[in-house]
Formats: structure tokens, C-alpha cells, sequence
């Protein structure tokens, strides 16, 4: 399997493409073409546990991997680190609702699934791609992304770790679990912006060849964590193709059968994943992309421009706080395999702001995706009806999943069963879960007691994870201003 960048074609390997994160280019790394997964790997996929069914799918992308690499990383990411066994739990809520659980790992949210597997992909990358450096890795973060990188990266060798969030744009248990992080490798920094201006600032660090050299002299590379690194997209593809098997083996789908995907959407990593599987063979109908007020996604889907010229909105769901869905770019990749004309649209969203798709690929864009938002006040809803309905308590972000999902039912009249991604653990957004089904009684002071009543009032456990963190102390108090990124990167280095 060889893959190339979405701009320009060019052909390297599997180790390549991890270890480097971002193309030279500006472009995203992508397989040359899809693995096919046909009805008898679809029956042995079937009797296999998880980490089976993922050393069959990373074993075709990662050609160069060898089988015994591959079971080293799968047994490391997945072995005592999720709370049961099978860590994407797929729980049938309502007939054909089925919630695909991906927040049972040590941070509490989906992130995890990818991240607890990508520093055993990377340092396996390096190996073979860049012996003897130091990878660096820079993540920008809305939030879920920064403390599951830092989990994942914390004291592995050959790896330093620098995570960047928004001020003010993250939930208070976000902030405090990056905060707390220990390790030797580790550096936290708060930046006065929002996600954006942290992406942006990420990626010009990775095309400052000035950077690049300073860290060349010392031995080191950058790389990424964040779902612009093939190394999380892969390990995402795993829980649609095991979620599919196991809706096989409950008899919910006949072989043949197909069901929809309900993803809440915000750079476009989940989403884009579960498309990955049905290019594999999965069979997926409808893609069904939930945002939240920052809506730029379902008005990309329903006209074809995606325009970033537009107020920017905190809302209760901020890991889906974000402008520019940097994985859309693979999709439109994917649907028009025309390298210069994902360069152009590139380039003009960096200049205007904005890009618009040919008549031809917004039909093939609408024939699998369907767009829909919801704004904070309808996802307190969510989850005050699914709990009052089905006892199901739900965090933000999977609340807007399951409003839009009940939207595209309502617009459509499709009702075949659906995979909702359950994207992070009620007790990470505990204000606003809690205020959605305290019956409007005043909340308690501060986010442990608004966890404490959270648990009391749905009788549901606090995750670990997330008591623990009470007493843990803060390490990390540094902020910067955007433009002071590189700076605080160089001092850390030193
Ligand atoms: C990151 C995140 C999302 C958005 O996922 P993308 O892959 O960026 O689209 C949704 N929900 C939660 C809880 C997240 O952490």
C-alpha cells in the first residue's frame, strides 16, 4: 500500500506517512486505494474480538508493518487501558438507535481509541522511517484531543509532546486533566485564540522550514497528533468495520443489509473514518454529519461552498468548536481523485475564506452525507428526552448526534438502524448535562459537586478517570498570545 498526498501526487509508505503527519505540500496523506474486505473476512471479522479485528484492518494499510509489529501496537493500545475488554461497547438504546460507546478509555473520550494506539504506530514509524530521532509531536487541541495525546505520549522514549488549547474555549475538566498531566516530556500551553487560530499556528510551525531546520539540528521531527496524521484516521476505521459485525452478529442486519452512521462533527476524523470502512465494503447507506451553531458542514453539504467567513460560536459541545474540518479535504480527495483541484480549493480558502465544489461533486457529496445542526439549547433537550425516554444519559457532543439523527428520520423517512458515535463521557461536561436534567435546580458550586449530583440524581458512576483528577495538581499554568507558539515550543526544546 502506497499513499500520497491530497495536492500532489507523490508515493511513499505507511511509515512515511505516520511518522511525517503532514505532506510538504500543505496536503494530507491518503492510501492509494481501499483495502476490500470481502464476505468471508467479513465472517472470520465476525468471531474475532476487537484487537483481532484490528490487527486484520491496520494489517491492510500498514503493508510495511510486520504482523509482529502490528500485534505489539494493538496489544499495547488496547491491554488494560480501556475499562472492559471490548473498548467500542455498541448498546442498542432504542429499536435501531444503537450508541457505539468510544469514551471507555483513560481520558473519557473517543479520542482515545485512536490515541492510545498512535504512539505504538509512530515509534514503530520512526523505527523504520527516522532511527535515532526524536519525534516532537504539536497538537492543537479543542479540547478531547490534548489530554488523550498527552496519556498516550506521556514518557514514551523517543517522543516529546507539546499540546496547545483555546483559553476559553475548553470545558473545565478538559483544561484540568491537560493541566495535571505528568511526564518528563510533556509541555501544556494555553493560547489567547480559539481552535482555529491553534490549528493554524500548528501548521505553520510544520511548514516553517527555519523550525524544521532548528529541530533537524538537534536531531528531532515533528510530527502530529491531531486527525490530520493517518496514524489516528486508521485506528478510527476499526470500530465502524467491528460495529458492522457486530450488528451481524446480533441478526439486527442479514449480510447485504445496510445501516446508516451518525457522527458529531468537528474537524471531520470520525466521520471521514466511517467512510473509510465503507470503502472497504462495509455497507453504510447514509453518512449523517451532526454539528453544532458552528454549522459550516451542513451548509458545506447543502450548497456546495464551504465558507469559513462567518462568527465564530463557543457552544456546550467545544470539541466541535471549529471553522475548518481540516479532514474534509481527504473526502473531496476521495470523491474527485484531482490532486490540483483539492490544491485550489485549498489555497482559496486560505486567501478568501471560502471555496466552492464543482455541480458534479456536490451530487456525489449529497448522495452519501446529510447535514444537520442543532444549537445548545436543543441539545440540552437531547439529553434530557433520551434520559427521561430510554434512561440513557449522554454527553453534549453525542446529544447532537442524536438530534440531527432524529431530524434526517423525521426529513426522510429512513429509518433502518443507525450507528451513533457516543463520542465522550457525560461527567466531561458535567454543567451542562447536569443543568439538562436537574429539572432547572440551581447548580451546585463547582465541577466536582456538579459531578458528585451529576451521579446522584441518574444513579450512572463516575468514571476514574475523571474523580481522580480532584487531586491531582496542576503542573501547567503557561499561556501564550498566537503569534507566540514557536517561541514556547523552542524554549521546551532547549
Ligand atoms: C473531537 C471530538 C468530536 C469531533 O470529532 P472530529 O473527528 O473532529 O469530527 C466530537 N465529539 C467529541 C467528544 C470530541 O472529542
Amino acid at each position: 500500500m502506497q499513499y500520497t498526498s491530497t495536492r500532489s501526487l507523490c508515493s511513499i509508505t505507511a511509515a512515511q506517512a505516520i511518522s511525517r503527519g503532514i505532506a510538504g505540500d500543505g496536503g494530507l496523506f491518503v492510501p492509494g486505494s481501499f483495502p476490500q474486505l470481502t464476505a468471508a473476512d467479513f465472517s472470520s471479522l465476525c468471531a474475532m474480538d476487537y484487537k483481532q479485528r484490528a490487527e486484520k484492518i491496520l494489517s491492510l494499510y500498514l503493508t510495511d508493518y510486520t504482523s509482529e509489529e502490528i500485534a505489539h501496537c494493538v496489544a499495547g493500545a488496547y491491554t488494560g487501558t480501556f475499562e472492559n475488554e471490548a473498548p467500542a461497547p455498541l448498546k442498542e438504546v432504542a429499536p435501531g438507535m444503537n450508541l457505539l460507546e468510544l469514551w471507555h478509555g483513560p481520558t473519557c473520550a473517543f479520542k482515545d481509541m485512536a490515541l492510545q494506539l498512535l504512539p505504538f504506530l509512530l515509534t514503530t514509524a520512526a523505527r523504520k522511517a527516522a532511527p535515532g530521532k526524536t519525534m516532537v509531536i504539536l497538537v492543537a487541541t479543542s479540547g478531547d484531543t490534548g489530554k488523550a495525546a498527552l496519556d498516550g505520549f506521556a514518557d514514551v522514549p523517543g517522543t516529546r509532546i507539546v499540546v496547545f488549547f483555546p483559553r476559553d474555549g475548553v470545558s473545565p475538566m478538559q483544561k484540568l486533566q491537560m493541566q495535571t498531566q505528568a511526564g518528563a516530556n510533556v509541555a501544556v500551553c494555553a493560547i489567547e485564540g480559539n481552535f482555529d487560530d491553534a490549528q493554524t499556528g500548528v501548521k505553520a510551525i510544520f511548514a516553517d522550514p527555519a523550525m524544521r531546520e532548528t529541530l533537524a539540528a538537534g536531531n528531532m521531527e515533528f510530527s502530529s497528533a491531531n486527525s490530520i496524521n493517518f496514524g489516528r484516521l486508521v485506528p478510527q476505521v476499526i470500530y465502524y468495520v467491528s460495529a458492522y459485525c457486530d450488528l451481524l452478529n446480533r441478526k439486527t442486519l442479514k449480510p447485504g443489509e445496510s445501516f446508516n452512521v451518525t457522527v458529531p462533527t468537528g474537524n471531520f476524523g470520525n466521520i471521514l473514518a466511517a467512510y473509510y470502512a465503507k470503502r472497504m465494503g462495509v455497507p453504510v447507506n447514509r453518512f449523517i454529519c451532526a454539528s453544532n451553531k458552528n454549522r459550516i458542514l451542513t451548509d458545506f453539504i447543502a450548497t456546495g461552498t464551504y465558507d469559513r467567513n462567518r462568527p465564530f460560536y463557543t457552544t456546550d459541545s467545544p470539541s466541535m468548536d471549529i471553522l475548518i474540518s481540516s479532514n474534509l479535504e481527504r473526502l473531496l480527495y476521495h470523491l474527485s481523485g484531482d490532486h490540483s483541484a483539492v490544491a485550489k480549493a485549498m489555497a482559496s480558502l486560505k486567501s478568501e475564506g471560502k471555496y466552492s465544489v464543482p455541480a458534479e461533486l456536490l451530487a456525489a457529496l449529497q448522495k452519501e452525507f446529510f447535514g444537520g445542526s442543532c444549537d445548545d439549547e436543543a441539545t440540552c433537550a437531547t439529553i434530557r428526552e433520551l434520559f427521561e425516554k430510554h434512561h440513557y444519559l449522554c454527553d453534549t457532543h453525542t446529544a447532537v448526534a442524536v438530534n440531527v439523527y432524529e431530524a434526517y428520520k423525521h426529513a426522510t423517512g429512513d429509518d433502518r438502524p443507525c450507528v451513533i458515535a457516543s463520542t465522550a463521557s457525560p461527567y466531561k461536561f458535567a454543567r451542562a448535562v447536569l443543568s439538562a436534567v436537574n429539572g432547572g435546580a440551581v447548580l451546585p458550586p463547582d465541577e466536582f459537586a456538579m459531578v458528585e449530583e451529576l451521579s446522584r440524581i441518574t444513579g450512572t458512576p463516575i468514571p476514574g478517570p475523571i474523580a481522580g483528577l480532584r487531586t491531582k495538581e496542576v503542573l501547567h499554568r503557561a499561556s501564550v498570545a498566537k503569534n507566540g507558539m514557536a517561541k514556547f515550543i523552542l524554549d521546551f526544546l532547549k
